[in-house]
C-alpha cells in the first residue's frame, strides 16, 4: 500500500485532536469534504473541529453538523484556541497557505503533522503526506478514496455520504464536468450508504431566492458583453449593483456558467467589484486553460476549466486588462474550439 496511506494510518492510530481547514469562501466541495471527513474521524474516536476562514453559503445549511463549523471571521479567538490545542491538521480542497489567509499564520514553521487532500493544480509542500490529484472531480471524491484506502468503506455512514455526495454534485455541476467511471462508482457507493440523490439535488439546485433570480436576469440583460472574435463572454457587476440588488455572499454563484451555454463561446468571465478588490471567476470548455490566465495576470489559480483571481485596479481597468490578454490566447482558443467540436 502507498506510503502516504501508511503514514496517515499511523497518525490516525492514536486518538488525535484534529482541526480540518478549508479555503476562504468555502463551496460545496470544501464544506462537504470537511464534514464528511469530520463525521468519519469522530466515528473513529477522534476529536475533530472544522475551522474555515469565512462563512459558508446558506444553501448548505441542510448538511448535518454544519452549525459546529468555526468561522475565523466571526470568532477569531475561539478559532485560535482550537488551533492551539490541535495535534493533527487536515488541509482540504486547497493547496497553498494564501487560500486560508490569517489562519495560516505560524503554520509554515509548526511541527504538528498536516495531511493534505486536494484536487487543485500545483500543490505547495505544506503538508506531509500530500494526497493531490488534479484529475479528481472533487476533494469529496478523494476523501472517499482516502477512507476506502484506509480500509474503512464500512464506516461511510449516511451523514458521511450525504456530505461527500453534496460536494461531488456541486464541483461537477451535477455530473457534467470531470466525471469518470471511478467517480460514478463512488457515487453509487454513496447512494448505497443511504444518500438520497433526489433530495440532495433539490437542496443543491432548487435553492434560489427571488432576489437571486432577478439578479441573474439583470446580469444577462444588462451586464453581459460578448467578444466573439475570442470566443469569450463576460459578465460584470459594480458596487452599485451590489447595493441595488443587496447582493450577499453566494448570490452570484453559478452566474458565470450561463455564458458558456452559447456553443460558439469557449471562455466565460465574471468580474465583480468587491469593497477593496475586484474578483474574477473564469470558466472554459475543453482544453482551453483559464487557470494560466488567472495565474499569469490576476494572482490567482485553480483548475483548467474553473479558475479565479483578483485585481487591485478599478473595475473598468480590470475588465480592460482581461480583454487585453485575449489576443495572446487566440490560437489556443481556436484550437480548443476545433478540438471540442470534433469529438
Ligand atoms: P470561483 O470562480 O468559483 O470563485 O473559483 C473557481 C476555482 O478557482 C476555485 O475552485 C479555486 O480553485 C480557484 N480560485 C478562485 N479564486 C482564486 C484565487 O484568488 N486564487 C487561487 N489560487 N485560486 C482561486
Ligand atoms: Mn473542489
Amino acid at each position: 500500500m502507498d506510503d502516504r496511506i501508511e503514514k496517515a494510518r499511523r497518525l490516525l492510530a492514536e486518538r488525535q485532536e484534529v482541526v480540518i481547514f478549508s479555503h476562504r469562501n468555502p463551496d460545496g466541495d470544501a464544506v462537504g469534504s470537511s464534514l464528511g471527513l469530520q463525521h468519519y474521524l469522530v466515528d473513529r474516536g477522534h476529536s475533530c473541529t472544522i475551522v474555515l476562514p469565512s462563512d459558508y453559503p446558506e444553501f448548505l445549511t441542510f448538511l448535518p453538523g454544519i452549525q459546529s463549523i468555526v468561522i475565523y471571521d466571526n470568532e477569531p479567538e475561539r478559532a485560535q484556541e482550537i488551533i492551539d490545542r490541535a495535534t493533527l491538521f487536515f488541509i482540504l480542497d486547497f493547496n497553498a497557505f494564501d487560500r486560508i489567509d490569517r489562519l495560516a499564520d505560524g503554520l509554515a514553521d509548526d511541527e504538528r503533522p498536516r495531511i493534505m487532500i486536494d484536487h487543485h493544480l500545483y500543490p505547495e509542500e505544506i503538508a506531509d503526506p500530500i494526497f493531490s490529484d488534479p484529475s479528481a472531480s472533487s476533494t469529496c471524491e478523494m476523501v472517499y478514496r482516502f477512507i476506502d484506502d484506509l480500509g474503512d468503506r464500512c464506516r461511510v455512514s449516511k451523514t458521511v455520504s450525504d456530505s461527500l455526495y453534496t460536494g461531488i454534485l456541486t464541483d461537477t455541476g451535477g455530473f457534467k464536468y470531470s466525471t469518470s467511471p471511478a467517480l460514478l462508482r463512488t457515487a453509487a457507493n454513496l447512494l448505497e450508504a443511504g444518500t438520497d440523490a433526489y433530495k440532495i439535488a433539490d437542496h443543491v439546485w432548487n435553492n434560489q431566492s427571488e432576489k437571486q433570480l432577478r439578479l441573474l436576469g439583470h446580469c444577462l440583460a444588462n451586464r453581459m458583453e460578448l467578444i466573439p472574435e475570442y470566443r469569450t463572454g463576460l459578465i460584470y457587476l459594480n458596487k452599485k449593483d451590489y447595493e441595488d440588488f443587496d447582493i450577499q455572499r453566494g448570490d452570484t454563484e453559478g452566474i458565470v456558467n450561463y455564458v458558456l451555454r452559447m456553443p460558439q463561446l469557449m471562455i466565460a468571465a465574471f468580474i465583480h467589484e468587491q469593497p477593496t478588490i475586484v474578483k474574477l471567476s473564469l470558466r472554459s470548455k475543453g482544453t482551453m486553460d483559464v487557470q494560466q490566465i488567472a495565474k499569469a495576470h490576476f494572482r490567482g489559480g485553480g483548475h483548467r476549466n474553473a479558475a479565479g483571481g483578483a485585481s487591485f485596479a478599478p473595475l473598468g481597468a480590470t475588465i480592460n486588462r482581461f480583454k487585453r490578454q485575449l489576443p495572446k490566447y487566440a490560437a489556443e482558443i481556436e484550437a480548443a474550439y476545433l478540438e471540442f467540436n470534433n469529438q
